[in-house]
């Protein structure tokens, strides 16, 4: 009994209620807002110079690369303009020495190479045809009408975008360091390398991964308005949409198409509210905050995305096993219990060290609806290395989790919900009764069960939204997004050419 009501105890305070969910949109309005006036806000509302979204029509041949981290993948995409796409593509892991390069020409001559292999492998006849073009035409002017590729490059590091195929280096992170590049434009710096070995391709957009969400889900989703919103729940969580550039007053260095009066921009809402005006604190979330690189920053991220909330739960798992008015994990639950003494946590266990449980296991408590709860202590013992646990200490973990979940995703209704009214589509006559679409991605959103419907309940007791209007909101799995993504992007960016 006593387990029972510390866990309900603890259930209660993830509660983020009606009223809550509420006045957390009203300050992410504000700070949207602030952030479209200025430099240096919680939400920095960057502008990506992609004024406008696909609506499944599109049509071509584009090319796109992902440096994401460890990996580098190279695509080509034929987009066949019914909404529908076929992706061929390459990855290879990034040489560790490279990560580390003395200079940027190191690691962008490597990609460039990786480039010109994937055309030879998938695209043969291209580039055969471009080398004889080369042997036989003499001057520069003749290669006018070539066939090139136009490539996107999605590049996940930060970097001061200036224009659709422009943008300078801030730093490296996830152990890249070349000092070198740090400053410059990355798309010149793949380009250079591309043209030193005359590879028919154009780098045309440099893509942030969210808006790259976007733009695929708009290209893919069957309504003919495409999506207003493309959201990450993933390792982390951000968003890109598509705001009105009338709203936008921050200066804009680049050039851009403005006849669409609009242009997406990358919110980087992952630190919405650092100031910690709307969001909820337990004694946990402090706890994460302290053990965590970055106290301070990424607020809104610590509460909602992948890689924090195995954390969230860690310690509060921690809590209750340390409590001595509770029997929690303890041999005297354990079901071998009457075989004598066992150890039930392995000293090992992930449940000790600090990120050592994983949020998918978050999942796997949800979907396991058995009696017994088998599966997801099966999971307990083969990635916590907890043993034989109790069926009630399944049942607190699987509340408490679930707890955790709801609240992330109350949190990212908040986001969303604020979105959908700040672009003021529900209101729009020529969108009446239409669907609202919004592309998402990420492990978080893709499997733990109900996630998206935990999204829909909130955005009904959402102020300004309601019930009728959450039904238009259609919230749709996006795959791809740097792959499709960024082809539609580069697309965007040969319009403006
Ligand atoms: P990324 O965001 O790095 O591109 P993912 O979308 O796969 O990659 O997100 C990885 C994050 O999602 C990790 O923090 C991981 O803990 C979490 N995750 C992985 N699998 C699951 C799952 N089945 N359920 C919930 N979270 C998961």
């Amino acid at each position: 009994m006593a387990l029972e009501a510390e866990t309900q105890a603890i259930v209660e305070q993830f509660e983020f209620s009606d009223d809550d969910v509420n006045k957390a949109v009203k300050e992410f309005l504000r700070q949207m807002d602030e952030g479209l006036s200025k430099d240096g806000t919680s939400l920095s509302q960057i502008p990506t110079y992609v004024t406008s979204v696909p609506n499944g029509s599109e049509k071509g041949r584009y090319m796109a690369v992902d440096l994401g981290g460890t990996n580098f993948r190279v695509c080509s995409i034929k987009l066949n303009g019914d909404h529908t796409f076929s992706l061929t593509y390459n990855k290879v892991t990034i040489p560790k020495e490279l990560m580390v390069a003395k200079t940027a020409q190191e690691l962008f001559g490597f990609l460039a190479l990786e480039i010109k292999k994937f055309l030879q492998e998938h695209h043969g006849e291209v580039f055969e045809h471009h080398l004889k073009r080369r042997l036989t035409v003499s001057s520069p002017d003749g290669f006018k009408d070539e066939p090139i590729f136009r490539m996107g490059f999605t590049f996940s590091f930060p970097v001061k975008q200036v224009g659709i195929n422009k943008g300078t280096l801030i730093r490296w992170t996830k152990g890249f360091d070349i000092p070198d590049a740090v400053g410059k434009d990355v798309c010149a710096l793949l380009q250079e390398e591309i043209d030193k070995l005359h590879l028919p391709v154009r780098v045309a957009a440099l893509v942030n991964d969210t808006v790259g969400t976007l733009m695929a889900r708009s290209y893919t989703s069957p309504g003919k308005y495409g999506s207003i919103l493309g959201a990450i729940f993933g390792t982390g969580t951000n968003g890109a949409y598509i705001e009105k550039l009338s709203h936008l007053k921050k200066d804009l260095v680049g050039e851009y198409d403005n006849s669409t009066g609009q242009m997406v921009i990358n919110t980087e809402w992952g630190s919405f509210d650092n100031q910690l005006n709307v969001l909820p604190s337990t004694k946990w979330d402090n706890a994460l905050e302290e053990g965590s690189i970055n106290p301070g920053f990424q607020m809104y991220e610590k509460r909602v995305s992948g890689m924090f909330l195995g954390e969230i739960l860690r310690l509060t798992m921690l809590d209750l096993y340390n409590n001595p008015n509770v029997s929690f994990l303890k041999d005297e639950n354990s079901s071998f219990n009457d075989l004598g003494s066992v150890t039930v946590i392995d000293r090992d266990s992930g449940l000790y060290k600090p990120w050592g449980v994983d949020t998918a296991i978050m999942s796997k408590a949800e979907a396991d609806q058995g009696s017994e709860l088998s599966v997801f202590r099966e999971s307990l013992e083969k990635e916590l290395k907890i043993y034989a646990a109790a069926l009630e200490d399944a049942v607190a973990i699987k509340r408490i989790a679930h707890a955790i979940v709801r609240r992330a995703a109350r949190l990212a209704a908040v986001a969303i919900g604020a979105i959908v009214i700040q672009t003021g589509k529900l209101n729009d006559p020529e969108l009446l009764g239409e669907k609202i679409d919004i592309g998402v991605d990420g492990s978080l959103v893709e499997h733990y069960p109900g996630f998206r419907d935990m999204i829909k309940e909130a955005l009904k007791i959402t102020d300004g939204i309601g019930e009728v209007n959450a039904k238009r909101i259609e919230i749709g799995l996006t795959q791809d997004g740097s792959g499709v993504g960024a082809a539609l992007i580069a697309l965007v960016a040969a319009r403006m050419e």
